[in-house]
């Protein structure tokens, strides 16, 4: 919220030094209700206002951020603790949303045509669905909230957002240059929280509200569903993965090894799209663990203001649940094969790990691992393979490396996720539809797709005279 708010503050703590960023509000239920008064007041407003106006606006916010992007970069590092470079990279691709939605805001389009019993005209248009909550989680601070509030904006919407209370700090600077690029009061609203669930469930029930947009957890999602079902809200997730990435036996071996280190330990292993379990073809997976291991004892582990390739997990609990992931791995039988080596820092540090004999039902292959650790299974037969991967109740995201790209494209067919990288190690793009099926989510974000899911159709049947 933009006004001056008297409430509580809690503090914002760097998970590498482990030293306080910042304060911020501790809002709770009553300013949630406060910040939908104002979003509704704004809604008829922004709705209304031109497209054109409305594109300008998020392409000088896109202009802002790319100014700001040091600014920015380091106080995603400094909240969430991934490496500068990986801050830097999302705070391109979270203007990119911006530049991409003021595109789209000006082509919403519409159809026109004849009935075919004749005489009456069809025509087709797409309004904005409402004030939008918006939840975001703590991995992508910046990108999460652009890619909801970029075509939430370019549709007509307003919208109330509530960033994770880790990384509260992003988005309070990304409301600022919303300000700054021109946004009238109200368009946007941020309620910052550590009562998630009280905040939430104050939207989630007020008639006001028209749309859920979700990001984070499928427990939470799912949580949030049902909520959304009792007042029939539309609902976008954008929830859990767990990507694998393949390698067939006439992969182009140091190409596979350099795409699976970006899939898996970009922002140190803490993204959806994530490869969370990585599948060599027996015949290459000498050669593959041996350069993969290599460049994983390399990795630099430490603050992000350091320089350090790789940061710390985002906090204590999170670092003791990959802890226990792993040990409880070893404990089925697998082993660590290889490892990077910790700083001297006080931080929640966790090293790059790289597993090996890992049993394909076990939980460190099955669940999302949200940290730098790397299962290496190898497997033989392409069938087996593919009833094994989908053999899961998440789609997300998966890689394929392969030398045939026919062949890589019929695997990527066959696979029941909403993404596939080829040859390559990223799968993240503005202009692209980002999701997942099954419980891996519902809608999709990015390109035109994503503007869909803040717009309505309505048809107007008229009576044309002859
Ligand atoms: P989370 O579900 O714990 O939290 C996400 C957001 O929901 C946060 O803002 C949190 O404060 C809020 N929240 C928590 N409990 C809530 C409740 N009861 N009611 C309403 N809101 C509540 O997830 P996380 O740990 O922050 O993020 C990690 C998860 O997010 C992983 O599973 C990851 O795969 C997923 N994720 C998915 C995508 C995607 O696009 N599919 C992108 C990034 C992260």
């Amino acid at each position: 919220m933009t006004d001056q708010i008297t409430a509580p503050t809690f503090a914002v703590e760097d998970p590498a030094t482990l030293e306080v960023v910042g304060h911020v509000p501790d809002l709770g239920p009553t300013h949630a209700t406060t910040a939908v008064d104002r979003a509704a007041a704004a809604f008829p407003g922004w709705a209304s206002t031109a497209p054109r106006r409305r594109a300008d606006i998020l392409r000088r916010a896109y202009e802002l951020m790319l100014r700001d992007q040091h600014e920015l970069a380091t106080l995603i590092s400094r909240e969430n603790g991934k490496s500068l470079q990986d801050a830097t990279n999302e705070v391109v691709y979270a203007a990119e949303f911006f530049r991409w939605y003021s595109e789209e805001a000006v082509r919403a389009g519409g159809e026109y045509g004849e009935s075919p019993g004749g005489g009456a005209r069809t025509i087709v248009t797409s309004r904005p669905v409402g004030v939008a909550a918006l939840v975001t989680p703590w991995n992508f601070p910046a990108a999460m909230a652009t890619r909801k509030i970029g075509p939430a904006l370019a549709a007509g919407c307003t919208v109330v957002i509530k960033p994770a209370a880790l990384t509260p700090l992003t988005m309070l600077a990304i409301a600022e240059i919303l300000g700054e690029a021109g946004l009238p009061e109200g368009v946007v609203e941020v309620v910052t929280t550590r009562s998630s669930g009280a905040v939430v469930s104050a939207w989630m029930a007020d008639d006001r509200v028209r749309k859920i947009s979700f990001t984070g957890s499928t427990q939470v999602g799912s949580h949030l569903l049902h909520q959304a079902a009792d007042r029939i809200v539309n609902a976008s997730m954008e929830l859990g993965g767990n990507a694998p990435v393949i390698v067939t036996e006439d992969a182009d071996v140091a190409a596979a090894v350099e795409g699976a280190l970006v899939a898996k330990f970009r922002n140190g292993g803490q993204a959806c799209t994530a490869a969370n379990r990585i599948y060599v073809h027996s015949d290459v997976v000498r050669p593959f663990l041996h350069a993969f291991g290599a460049a994983v004892e390399k990795l630099t582990v430490g603050p992000a203001l350091d320089g350090a390739a790789i940061g710390p997990l985002v906090s204590a609990n999170e670092r003791q649940r990959v802890n226990d992931a792993v040990e409880l791995a070893v404990r089925k039988g697998a082993r660590v094969a290889y490892t990077a080596e910790l700083p001297a820092a006080p931080g929640h540090f966790y090293p790059p790990t790289v597993l090996v004999d890992v049993s394909h039902d076990s939980s460190i292959v099955t669940e999302e691992i949200f940290g730098p650790v790397a299962p290496i299974l190898e497997w033989n037969d392409e069938e087996d393979l593919l009833d094994h991967l989908n053999n899961s109740d998440l789609g997300l995201a998966a890689y394929v490396f392969a030398g045939d790209l026919g062949r890589a494209i019929r695997i990527a067919e066959r696979l029941e996720v909403g993404m596939v990288g080829i040859n390559r190690g990223t799968v993240s793009d503005p202009s692209a539809p980002f999701g997942g099926v099954k419980q891996s989510g519902l809608g999709r974000e990015g390109s035109r797709h994503g503007l869909r899911e803040y717009q309505e159709t309505q048809y107007l049947s008229v009576d044309w005279p002859t």
